[in-house]
């Protein structure tokens, strides 16, 4: 009947209808399998250029070639508007890849030249490069040595005046800039819309030939100089994708230089490096006199015998040891000056400025002395207490000797300094940890300090010969191997002591070695026979080998570090 037959074939519509779906399904399906198989070669693709050194990977690419369409008139501007003779390592690399449009990052140690490698670019492309940079300083320095070669550069900060800051905006989108090179600080990008806007213009009107961003490491958490700003700059590759961005560190670890890649979004960033070596650096370190005045003492020796006409710079912990570590030189006739972050900036440029044109010898400075210090024939560094990590080392350090010429780095490692700083960096994630390779590198009595540093930056010197131009090669230890396990049990068990009288009786650092020296009750026998000096050394030894480790506490005016058995004390006992 009808309704039958009407049922009959509505089943049949629907079976194929059915039948239709279950085979676009399969095909979604399978269609569904490819992307995902595509995305999951993609993803590993990009991780893969991302982590891995991307020089390898464009190993086909030979950036150190002279067959790059701008080559000749690459030789010949590096010639007759900068007056050099050659291009310093990896200095035509980077130029290379830039020029081709690639994003890179340059790790080249300080004085190494990282300043050209913008700036002859910026010479030869028809719009501006823009350079962030993150001191005035730093910018008025390098304006002036361009006004010198005759290269029109400008900078906007924050005492531009008006009329200068329309005349930048103007130029900014002319079809023929009058100037090359713009500066700006980092806030400029992140705080004023304004001048965002007029960027904006600038590339759309293809006027935005280059962005370099000097200092690049402070975007990253993980170094050391980590500035808020920087952060913000991720936004430059955003908004100008087709502007390459150039970043520039005299220090950067590999974990923040890929931490800097991805801040920047420049994933694809080819990471050009020179060796860290610094083979013009002597590397000492001296063990501090527990008096202020033999420290002194020592250190007015040394300069007076050795650097009698030269400039220096002596880091300090503390403000308060700028004031009386200068005051002391001065005293006997070194003329010095303290330079720390709470002074003036009026105050500071003067100190620098005094120093720079050589009217004063010494600087006493915190750490806040540092970045955008050029002066080329610095001769000594000394630390007069140690610093808070290797690679803070590496760069104060690095302040001495730019020009070549052969330099002292010199540490006084002192027991107390290494509590003080472990007071103050143990808020920091990674911060006691930093601070025990830097015990480690002033402890080593044995090995090449040159090792001990570029195995911290995991890179492998070998091939460098020391040239006996640290303490160590040069032989200026007498060390013998004694069994001291006895000395570090007894140690232990006068630190285990005093902990189970109760929290008031648990010691510092110091009272430890005074405990062992048998002042007090507590007399040991295995440690008569060690100097002070010496069980400073077992301490800090134990320490690092985990049989001790500090233990902190809060008083409302300072921090205490207490020593107490470590995770590895059984092993020691037993
Ligand atoms: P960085 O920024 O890496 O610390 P700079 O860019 O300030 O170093 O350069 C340090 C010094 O080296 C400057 O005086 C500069 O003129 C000089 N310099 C750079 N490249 C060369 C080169 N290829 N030949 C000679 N001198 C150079
Ligand atoms: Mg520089
Ligand atoms: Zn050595």
């Amino acid at each position: 009947n009808k309704i039958e037959s009407d049922l009959q074939e509505e089943l049949i519509q629907v079976k194929t209808s059915l039948s239709s779906i279950q085979s676009e399904l399969q095909s979604l399906l399978q269609r569904q399998e490819n992307l995902q198989e595509r995305k999951s070669q993609l993803e590993s693709e990009i991780n893969r250029r991302v982590s891995s050194s991307s020089s390898q990977l464009d190993g086909e690419q030979d950036w150190s070639s002279e067959d790059f369409p701008w080559s000749k008139t690459l030789r010949s501007t590096l010639n007759s508007t900068f007056h050099m003779n050659d291009f310093r390592p990896k200095q035509l690399e980077v130029i290379n890849a830039s020029m081709s449009g690639r994003d890179v990052i340059l790790i080249m140690s300080t004085g190494g030249g990282k300043s050209l490698t913008y700036q002859l670019p910026a010479i030869l492309a028809k719009g501006i490069t823009v350079v962030v940079s993150p001191l005035v300083s730093l910018m008025e320095d390098q304006l002036l040595g361009l006004r010198n070669l005759g290269i029109e550069a400008r900078s906007l900060n924050a005492s531009s005046t008006k009329e200068e800051v329309k005349h930048v905006h103007q130029s900014m989108t002319s079809q023929s800039p009058s100037f090359r090179l713009l500066y700006v600080t980092p806030e400029k990008i992140s705080k004023s819309k304004r001048f965002m806007a007029q960027l904006e213009k600038c590339y759309k009107a293809g006027n935005l030939s280059r962005i370099a961003i000097d200092e690049v490491h402070c975007a990253s958490q993980w170094g050391n100089d980590f500035r808020p700003d920087y952060k913000i700059l991720g936004i430059l590759k955003r908004q100008f994708p087709n502007t390459p961005i150039i970043g520039l560190t005299a220090t950067s670890t590999d974990k923040v230089t890929l931490d800097t890649k991805k801040i920047l979004n420049t994933p694809f960033a080819l990471v050009f490096k020179t060796a860290l070596n610094r083979s013009n650096l002597f590397y000492q370190v001296r063990e501090k006199a527990l008096s202020h005045d033999d420290v002194i003492a020592d250190m007015v020796e040394l300069i007076n015998t050795n650097f009698s006409r030269d400039a220096g710079i002596v880091y300090c912990f503390s403000r308060k040891n700028c004031s009386e570590v200068s005051s002391s030189l001065n005293k006997r006739g070194i003329k010095s000056a303290v330079y720390h972050a709470q002074l003036e900036p009026i105050e500071k440029s003067r100190v620098h400025q005094m120093w720079t044109d050589n009217s004063i010898q010494v600087i006493c400075a915190t750490i806040a002395f540092g970045m955008g210090i050029d002066k080329p024939n610095v001769r000594f560094v000394i630390h007069h207490s140690l610093s808070k990590s290797v690679e803070n080392y590496y760069q104060e350090s690095g302040r001495a000797g730019r020009d070549g010429l052969p330099a002292l780095c010199l540490i006084y490692f002192g027991f107390a300094d290494v509590f003080k700083q472990s007071t103050m960096v143990m808020t920091e994630r990674t911060g006691l940890d930093n601070l025990n390779q830097m015990v480690q590198y002033c402890l080593d009595l044995k090995s090449c300090r040159r090792n001990l540093i570029s195995t911290y930056f995991g890179e492998n010197w070998d091939s460098i010969t020391c040239n006996e131009m640290c303490d160590t090669c040069a032989g200026m230890y007498e060390h013998s191997n004694i069994d001291v396990t006895s000395a570090c049990q007894s140690l232990l068990s006068t630190i285990r002591l005093a902990e189970q009288k109760g929290e008031g009786n648990r010691l510092t650092g110091a009272k430890v070695v005074e405990a062992a020296a048998g002042r007090g009750k507590n007399k040991t026998l295995e440690l008569k026979k060690f100097s002070a000096s010496e069980v400073q050394r077992m301490i800090m030894h134990m320490m690092f080998k985990e049989f001790l480790r500090e233990d902190f506490h809060f008083t409302p005016y300072s921090t205490i570090s207490y020593l107490v058995p470590g995770p590895m004390a059984s092993a020691l006992t037993s």
